[in-house]
């Protein structure tokens, strides 16, 4: 199942290179790639960039904290998914075109923070991306915002194997679990983990700028949930949707034949043609109606079913010039 988080940039310095004292030089050096940082870009680049050309920034991916969806990772799955990020893309879309601006995560690595624990009780661990992106032209309105720390949600996306739950480990409302993301069991609240990493997607710089704080979680968590569950009951009611419109079109197709050849039947001086055009025109319901009235104004003066007549006599009746059935 695919599921799309929202993350942070990292706006940690790191330690050499930033030594804190004079704020604009230090950012600069902070986001400028080391050589080591070079030889890792290098193997996604077509040719070698020198480190000032690039502007490079981190972001964490994920965590094992359990989010305001009442979903978390498997902190075993966490290097899998980190493996699974490396080389994917990031977009940044700074005029409503999708992917204006392209940027790629070089390098992932899971990272701990010492003594955090997660709500679950769990050592806090986070998948970290390295992302580059060249610099000039219209990075330049990027980079600015994220050195501004206005650009600092991105929306991730990866797709796992499974959503466990936390209450009885059964895939999360299956196989017998009956057990609800958010409420308490037995003094636990139940959530959903998402175990087996599969794959990893592009991450996109969110579309509107949120204020940094709590109205960012806010404004993902239900909504999006909500989104998704829509999302799966309108393919759900499209398949059923499809499935009674082939009935209804089959249906449809019976009557029409079921008519026209009433049509033939109850009124032989009407033009093949034209009965075929009157049928045409009708609605399901007018059609049926149509059809029976024809079949009982034939059955009056014509034999309906000529077919159980010796051949001879219905040709002499003429019935057989009009069948257009
Ligand atoms: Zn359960």
């Amino acid at each position: 199942m695919d599921i799309r988080k929202q993350a942070e940039v990292d706006g940690e310095k790191r330690g050499p290179a930033d030594p804190g004292a004079d704020g604009g030089a230090a950012k600069a050096a902070a986001n400028t790639p080391t050589a080591a940082e070079l030889r890792l870009i290098h193997r996604f680049t077509r040719r070698e960039l020198r480190a000032e050309e690039l502007y490079v920034f981190r972001v964490i991916l994920c965590d094992n904290e359990t989010d305001r969806d009442g979903e978390r990772f498997e902190t075993a799955g966490l290097p899998k998914l980190a493996e699974l990020f490396v080389g994917k893309t990031g977009l940044f879309d700074h005029s409503g075109k999708s992917g204006d601006q392209v940027m790629r995560i070089y390098d992932t690595e899971v990272i701990a923070a010492p003594g955090r624990t997660t709500g679950a009780g769990e050592p806090y661990t986070a998948v970290r991306a390295k992302v580059y992106l060249p610099r000039g032209g219209t990075a330049e309105e990027l980079i600015a915002q994220i050195d501004a720390g206005i650009k600092k949600e991105v929306s991730v996306g990866c797709a796992v194997g499974l959503a466990k739950c936390s209450v009885c480990g059964k895939p999360h409302g299956r196989e017998g679990c009956r057990h609800q993301k958010g409420k308490v069991y037995d003094g636990a609240v139940c959530c959903r983990i998402l175990c087996d990493p599969a794959d990893a997607y592009e991450f996109s710089f969110v579309a509107v700028p949120a204020q940094p704080g709590a109205g960012v979680i806010k404004r993902r968590g239900q909504t999006e949930e909500a989104a998704e569950r829509w999302a799966s009951v309108r393919a759900e009611e499209l398949e059923a949707l499809r499935e009674l419109a082939a009935d209804g079109r089959r249906y449809r197709g019976e009557l029409l034949r079921k008519a026209r050849r009433a049509a033939g039947l109850a009124l032989p001086q009407l033009p093949g043609g034209l009965a075929e055009q009157m049928c045409a025109g009708l609605t399901t319901e007018e059609l049926a109606r149509a059809a029976e009235a024809f079949e009982s104004q034939a059955a009056r003066g014509l034999p309906l079913r000529p077919q159980l007549a010796p051949q001879g006599e219905a040709q002499a009746t003429g019935v057989a010039g009009f069948k257009f059935g």
